[in-house]
């Protein structure tokens, strides 16, 4: 297969390209450079059948050659990446995602969008299944990302629904592991770093607030199995295994054997208060279940934040 992966150059992306590569399907890469980073392609430049090109996928796209699946990866995707670049992430969502659902369209190709679990909002049903409509402030400042991904997931369907387009939506639960930056805000990386250089680990609220959070081998092997499907989706994508922010800030201090401490901060406004998938439509349907238990994960990711210090990219200009 020739698998075009849009966003392949950021932490998910790059984990999934090498991925198709091992499995040895040709990848052609899509991405603008804006969170990813070169660094991250670079074990795959030499490898025949990758291919990187450059570039926006608001902008027209400049893809040749046959095309059997699209993975449309490319958003910014933590909190303070959307904030810093809140037009941009909207229109990534809508233009974006049509750009990309055309080219599949065209080349009659499968089309796997990444959703996330933001869809579901601040939400109100615990633990959030498949047909959970959700609890978004559409104008809040997170709506940026929630909104442009619900409408990404409503475009995908209409794609289906009225060009026959051979769709599939994946909603992703927070997922962590190697290649995240060490600037990108989030709570994994954040931490992780914080630990190893002995500062004090930045909770936000009191820490109460609770995650699932997937291993990123685990998570790309859902992505293969959804790109390898013909299901519509949605379908949720994470480890079920719930944390509080405060227990997972012990637990890297554990790990790392740092003595850093923890320092709260106030919690960022509509930050969701828990979250956790049910992931039984995954299991059944794609045969898939995470793996790699949590505190395994994390040790794996202290092992690579620990291993380099080049972990994040520039400021953005906009
Ligand atoms: P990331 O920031 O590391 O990767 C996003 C990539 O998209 C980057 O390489 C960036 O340069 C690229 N990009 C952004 N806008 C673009 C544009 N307009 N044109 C071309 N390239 C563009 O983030 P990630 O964690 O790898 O997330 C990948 C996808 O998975 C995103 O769509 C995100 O919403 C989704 N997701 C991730 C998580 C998670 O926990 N990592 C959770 C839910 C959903
Ligand atoms: N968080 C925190 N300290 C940080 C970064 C994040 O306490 O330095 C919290 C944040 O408030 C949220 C959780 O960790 O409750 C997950 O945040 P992240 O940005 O990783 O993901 P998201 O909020 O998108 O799930």
């Amino acid at each position: 297969m020739r698998v075009v992966v849009s966003g392949g150059s950021g932490f998910l992306g790059s984990h999934l390209c090498e991925a198709l590569l091992r499995r040895r399907d040709r990848v052609c890469c899509l991405d603008n450079f804006s969170s990813g980073r070169v660094l991250n392609l670079a074990p795959m430049m030499s490898k025949p059948g990758f291919e990187c090109i450059p570039g926006d996928v608001t902008d027209p796209l400049r893809v040749h050659g046959d095309v059997d699946a699209v993975v449309h990866l490319a958003s910014p995707a933590s909190p303070l990446d959307y904030a810093r670049r809140p037009l941009q992430t909207l229109a990534t969502g809508s233009r974006g995602t049509e750009n990309l659902l055309e080219l599949a369209v065209r080349h009659r190709a499968r089309f796997v969008l990444a959703s996330t679990s933001e869809v579901y909002g601040d939400p109100e049903i615990h633990p959030q299944d498949e047909d959970y409509w959700g609890h978004v402030n559409p104008v809040g400042p997170r709506s940026v990302y929630d909104e442009a991904k619900r409408f990404a997931e409503a475009l995908t369907m209409a794609y289906r629904r009225s060009r026959g387009a051979d769709t599939g939506i994946v909603r992703i639960f927070n997922t962590y592991g190697p290649r995240m930056r060490a600037d990108d805000g989030r709570v994994v990386s954040t931490f992780v770093t914080q630990a190893l250089d002995g500062e004090a680990l930045t909770v936000f609220g009191d820490g109460g607030q609770t995650r699932s959070l997937c291993y990123v081998d685990d998570m790309v092997r859902g992505l293969l199995a959804m790109v390898d499907a013909d299901l519509p989706g949605p379908v949720n994508l994470g480890n079920p295994c719930e944390r509080t922010v405060r227990e997972l800030a012990e637990l890297v201090l554990m790990i790392t054997g740092s003595d850093s401490g923890l320092c709260f901060l106030p919690l960022p406004v509509d930050d969701p208060v828990r979250r956790r998938p049910v992931i039984t439509r995954a299991f059944e349907t794609l045969g898939w279940q995470p793996q790699v238990p949590l505190e395994e994960g994390l040790r794996r990711t202290v092992a690579w934040f620990a291993a380099r210090s080049d972990t994040s990219v520039p400021p953005p200009d906009s």
